[in-house]
């Protein structure tokens, strides 16, 4: 039997182990259980490929990445790795041809779909009954997590492996976990006997920055040409349309720019992938469909033009920047419209209350985080639940430290206007009209309601209308104000009151009057 160190040398061509490779893959090769928390880049593939080679049988690898198997196994193929998989894109001949290779112990690596194990008397369990199986790797193990961000029921039969094969090491592996989603793997897999190997979430190569939203295009534009010109990069875009229009739009720049999302044939969209990985400089304008399990070393930014859902999801899409470990750049831009947006996709979600109150935490969480006069690696370590590293350096509240203010005064006339409307008239309105009214502008809608006879009618002309909209976005995240239902009308929170009744401070994040601004110099 080789050893480990060999097999790294002579069939992977690399000189030594990362971080905790080797301790991890002594655990699986002596026969014991992992749990593997590693961000992306840390190499957690050779954390069970290398145990498949050395272990007698088959590693058995369970991933939902049904569309990146064929890549792997390619690449497993061209270093002499006996790997195959098993997958709803393969005709009938072709799963009988690796399940013949697996059943003759002709195979080092089988990489399976969860759902082909679902039920658990599919056709792929009797294969697998009938073979000798070296290990299971369970990929994207976040995936078990109910609380976690990206929950896939299929992957909730995993927990009979254990059952059914008590003597096959299992090794679980996952990016993105915080303490909860984490504990949450461990019971659900059963993982009661495993090993616990957590990496440093940090990605200290990585600049992040959120920038509040402005004029997204021009902000990405500038972002593009005066920092990442001619480099690679995936901008994240929420919707279908909006990606097709954002690719265009670069692409009118003179921007190498191709799209990516769900709705394009499939046909296309391998296209626009593999010309990603394989082409220098092009820019992928994705939802976030895109990019599990790619692996792209030089992706120089990741921009996201709107909020994603969750710290989890923002960390895992900001990730796939700088896996080589040069300088790269974690940019979002965001405004009051994508937390009015999200505050409605969640209300309007389907799911119980339980599940919903989730999402509406995992929002919260991303909201902080954007809202923050803290270093923002600090902060999204400690919600990874790794705390006590000070202010990094690398992230825009580091290198221009936002001033805060002490927004108390307008936060008051914000909330009794709306505290006006709803007791006074009876109504409830969007962030738009509470605006106008604090501006004393008379909109068509503004005299239809007679809102220029509201005490507050234009007692906030000290503050400019992008502004108030900041404040609002701040009030939103700290929990001082609430948006509802279908149309994103503005409600008032139990912590409203202390504001009104000025037994409440409000410190708010003070923004450039001018937002798109770059750290680096466009030379005008
Ligand atoms: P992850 O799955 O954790 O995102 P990968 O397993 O894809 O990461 O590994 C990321 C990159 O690092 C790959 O290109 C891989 O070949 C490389 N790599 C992994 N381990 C080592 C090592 N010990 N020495 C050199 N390169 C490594
Ligand atoms: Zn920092």
């Amino acid at each position: 039997m080789d050893g480990a160190l060999d097999v790294l040398r002579r069939v992977f061509g690399y000189e030594a182990f990362r971080g905790e490779q080797q301790a991890i893959i002594e655990q699986v090769i002596g026969g014991g259980d992992a749990l593997v928390l590693m961000p992306t880049g840390g190499g957690k593939s050779l954390c069970y490929q290398i145990p498949s080679l050395v272990r007698e049988g088959t590693g058995v690898v369970i991933s939902p990445l049904i569309a990146l198997m064929q890549d792997q196994v390619d690449a497993l193929t061209a270093l002499g790795v006996r790997a195959g998989f098993l997958n709803s894109t393969q005709d009938l001949e072709e799963r009988r041809a690796v399940e013949k290779s697996f059943l003759a112990g002709e195979l080092d690596l089988l990489y399976l779909a969860p759902e082909a194990l679902a039920g658990g008397e599919s056709r792929t369990m009797r294969l697998l009954e009938k073979g000798t199986i070296a290990l299971f790797a369970i990929d994207e193990a976040h995936c078990v997590a109910q609380w976690g961000h990206d929950f896939r029921p299929d992957y909730l039969a995993l927990s009979m492996l254990h059952e059914r094969w008590p003597d096959v090491p299992r090794i679980a592996l996952t990016a993105t976990a915080t303490s909860r989603t984490h504990a949450e793997i461990a019971s659900r897999l059963n993982l009661d006997d495993a090993r616990h190997f957590v990496a440093s979430f940090d990605r200290p190569n990585i600049r992040y920055r959120i920038a509040p939203k402005a004029e997204p295009r021009k902000q990405l534009l500038n972002l593009i040409r005066t920092e990442h010109d001619g480099e690679a990069g995936i901008v994240y875009c929420l919707s279908r349309a909006s990606v097709e229009k954002i690719a265009e739009f670069l692409v009118s720049q003179g921007i190498a720019a191709l799209p990516y999302h769900a709705g394009l044939d499939s046909r296309t969209r391998a296209r626009n992938q593999a010309r990603f990985l394989r082409e220098d400089g092009l820019i992928i304008v994705a939802t976030i469909a895109f990019g599990m399990g790619i692996d792209k070393p030089d992706v120089r930014f990741v921009a996201h033009l709107d909020l994603p859902k969750s710290v989890e999801g923002y960390y895992q899409e900001t990730g796939r920047a700088g896996r080589d470990g040069l300088p790269s750049t974690a940019w979002l831009a965001y405004g009051l419209q994508d937390v009015v947006q999200q505050r409605k996709m969640i209300d309007g979600s389907e799911g119980d209350l339980a599940h919903r109150r989730m999402l509406a935490q995992h929002l919260d969480a991303m909201l902080a985080l954007c809202e923050t006069v803290d270093c923002r690696r600090s902060r999204l370590l400690a919600y990874f639940g790794q705390e006590g590293s000070g202010p990094c350096g690398n992230c825009d509240t580091c290198l221009e430290p936002p001033e805060s203010w002490d927004g108390t005064v307008p936060a008051q006339k914000l909330l009794s206007t709306v505290l006006r409307l709803q007791r006074e008239r009876g109504q409830k309105f969007g962030a738009g009209q509470s605006i106008d009214i604090l501006l004393g502008r008379r909109t068509e809608k503004v005299s239809q309601y007679r809102h220029d006879e509201l005490t507050v009618f234009g007692i906030g002309t000290d503050l400019s209308d992008p502004q108030w909209r900041g404040v609002v976005r701040q009030l939103l995240a700290q929990g001082l104000l609430a948006v509802e239902g279908e149309y994103g009308v503005l409600v008032l929170t139990d912590g409203s009151g202390p504001v009104l009744g000025g037994q409440r401070k409000v410190m708010m994040r003070r923004e450039p009057e001018r937002p798109a601004k770059s750290s680096g110099s466009s030379g005008r």
